[in-house]
C-alpha cells in the first residue's frame, strides 16, 4: 500500500457506465464538469466489479458540502460535524460526501474508539479511512478507470476481506467494523484475511462498546441476501455470538454437535423462502431453541408449549433488542398459530379461509414451509391447499399492503453511522441488549 495508486483504465476493467444508474452518473458528470474530483466509491465499484448490482451509488468528491450544495438544487446537508450531501430523485437518494482522511490518533489517549467525525482529505486518505481493501476502491469519471491506493482490487480477485491497515486499531476505532467483516464475507462467500480474523478474535468483546442502535441494525442485516446461515457461523467461530446473541450461543454450546444443530437449517430454509424480515429471522434463530426446550417437533407441540416457549426464550431476547410492538406481534402470531397446520378434523370457531386471509399468514405459512422441509409429516402434503386458499382469501396481497404502509424498520435503504434518525426507529436506545448493560455497568 502506498500514496501511489494502480491504475486501472476502461479496457482493463468489467464497470461499464451502463450498470450506473442514470442518477449517480448526473451526480458525477455535473461535478466533473465543474471542475471537481468525482468518483463513484465504496460498495458500489465493489459490486460493479463482482458483476452484482449495488444497493446504492455513493460518491466521493473533492468538492466541499457547501459547494455541492451550490451545484444541486435537490440537496440537503445532512451530519452535523461532518456533513454529507444527500442529493434526491424522487426516492433515489445519491450520497456524496467530501474525500476526508482517517482519525488522528492521540498517542497518549489509551482508548482508540472513534468518536468524532474526521476532516477532509484527499482522495487517498479517504480510501484509507475505509474500513475493508473491497470497499475502497475508487471509480474516476474523467477516464473510466479504477483507482486502487488499498490493494482492494488483488483482495477481489483473491476473494479476501481485509481491514485496511492494522485490523485490531480499525477493530477498536470501530468495533462495529467486525460485524462488517463478517457481513462481507458471509454475503460475498469471501475468505477473512488471517490477520483480519485473528483480531476478530481477540477483540471480539469490543463489540460491546458499540451503540446499540447500529448493533441491532447490523445483527439483521446480516441475513440480508441468504447469508444469514453464513454470518452466524462466523460470528459462532469467532466467538462473537457469545455477547451479540447469548442464548444462541447457550444452545450451540449445549448441543452435542454444534455443526449439524438444527438452528443451521432453520437459517437455511429460511433464507430459501427470503426470509429477511425482522419477524422472519427472529423466528429462524429461535423456533428451534424452542423445539429444542421440549425434545419435540413442530408437529408435536402443543400451542400451550409455543406460548411459554415464546415467553421464556424469545421474549428476552426482544425486551434487550427493543424489538418493535409490530414485529413482537408477529413473532407471537407466526409461532403459536403452527399447530393450526397439524391439526386433524373440524375445529370449533376456526376457519381456514379466515386464517389464510390474514395479513400475517404468509409469513406463518413460510414457517410451516419451513418445517416442512426439515421434518417429514403427513401435514406437509397440504402445503400446496394453503397455497392455494391464501391466494384465494388474499392474505398474500394484504401482507405486502401491510409492509407498505407500516414504518417498517427493515425498509431502510441502508445503515451505518450516518443515518442516526432511522435507525433509532429500528431500535429505541433506551432498550439495550442485556450483555451491553452489563457491559456498560462494569465499565
Ligand atoms: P452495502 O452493499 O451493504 O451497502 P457498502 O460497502 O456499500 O455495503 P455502506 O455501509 O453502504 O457499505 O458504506 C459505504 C462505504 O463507506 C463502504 O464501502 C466503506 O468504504 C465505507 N464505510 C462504511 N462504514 C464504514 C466504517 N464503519 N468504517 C470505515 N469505512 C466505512
Ligand atoms: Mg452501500
Amino acid at each position: 500500500m502506498s500514496d501511489q495508486p494502480i491504475v486501472r483504465a476502461r479496457h482493463e476493467h468489467t464497470v461499464s457506465r451502463r450498470q450506473i444508474i442514470a442518477e449517480a452518473l448526473h451526480v458525477l458528470y455535473r461535478l466533473k464538469d465543474h471542475g471537481y474530483t468525482a468518483y463513484l466509491v465504496g460498495g458500489g465499484v465493489r459490486d460493479l466489479l463482482l458483476q452484482r448490482s449495488p444497493k446504492d451509488f455513493d460518491i466521493g468528491t473533492n468538492a466541499t458540502p457547501q459547494e455541492i450544495r451550490r451545484l444541486f438544487n435537490n440537496c440537503v446537508l445532512i451530519g452535523r460535524r461532518f456533513r454529507l450531501a444527500h442529493i434526491l430523485f424522487g426516492d433515489t437518494v445519491i450520497e456524496t460526501s467530501t474525500f476526508r482522511r482517517p482519525p488522528s490518533h492521540d498517542p497518549a489517549a489509551p482508548d482508540l474508539l472513534q468518536t468524532e467525525d474526521n476532516e477532509f482529505g484527499a482522495p487517498a486518505e479517504d480510501a484509507f479511512r475505509r474500513d475493508f481493501t473491497i470497499n475502497g476502491l475508487f471509480y474516476n469519471i474523467e477516464d473510466f478507470s479504477v483507482i486502487d491506493y488499498v490493494g482492494g482490487l488483488a483482495d477481489l480477485d483473491a476473494r479476501i476481506v481485509r481491514a485496511i491497515g492494522d485490523p485490531e486499531v480499525r477493530f477498536r476505532e470501530d468495533p462495529v467494523r467486525m460485524l462488517r467483516a463478517i457481513r462481507f464475507a458471509a454475503r460475498l462467500d469471501f475468505a477473512i484475511e488471517d490477520e483480519t480474523m485473528a483480531a476478530l478474535s481477540r477483540c471480539r468483546r469490543e463489540i460491546l462498546k458499540a451503540s446499540k442502535p447500529r448493533l441491532v441494525e447490523e445483527i439483521f442485516r446480516l441475513f440480508k441476501f441468504n447469508a444469514g446461515e453464513r454470518a452466524v457461523r462466523l460470528l459462532w467461530q469467532t466467538g462473537m455470538l457469545e455477547d451479540l446473541l447469548p442464548e444462541i450461543a447457550a444452545y450451540l454450546r449445549a448441543s452435542p454437535d454444534p455443526e449439524n444443530a438444527l438452528l443451521w437449517r432453520y437459517l437455511h430454509f429460511s433464507a430459501e423462502q427470503n426470509g429477511e424480515e425482522w419477524e422472519e429471522i427472529i423466528v429462524a434463530l429461535f423456533f428451534p431453541l424452542i423445539l429444542d426446550r421440549y425434545q419435540t417437533t413442530p408437529s408435536r407441540i402443543s400451542c400451550h408449549d409455543l406460548q411459554v416457549g415464546i415467553s421464556e426464550v424469545i421474549t428476552p431476547f426482544m425486551d434487550r433488542v427493543g424489538v418493535p410492538r409490530r414485529v413482537r406481534d408477529l413473532v407471537r402470531l407466526i409461532i403459536t398459530t403452527q399447530y393450526r397446520f397439524y391439526a386433524r378434523g373440524k375445529r370449533k370457531n376456526f376457519s381456514r379461509s379466515r386464517f389464510a386471509a390474514q395479513a400475517w399468514f404468509p409469513a406463518t405459512l413460510k414457517l410451516f414451509t419451513i418445517n416442512t422441509n426439515i421434518f417429514t409429516d403427513a401435514a406437509a402434503e397440504d402445503l400446496d391447499k394453503w397455497q392455494d386458499l391464501m391466494r384465494r382469501e388474499g392474505g398474500d396481497v394484504r401482507a405486502r399492503e401491510l409492509a407498505k404502509t407500516t414504518g417498517n424498520p427493515r425498509r431502510r435503504r441502508r445503515g451505518g453511522k450516518r443515518h442516526h434518525r432511522r435507525e433509532e426507529r429500528a431500535a429505541p436506545p433506551e432498550t439495550l441488549p442485556r450483555s451491553i448493560e452489563e457491559a456498560a455497568e462494569e465499565s
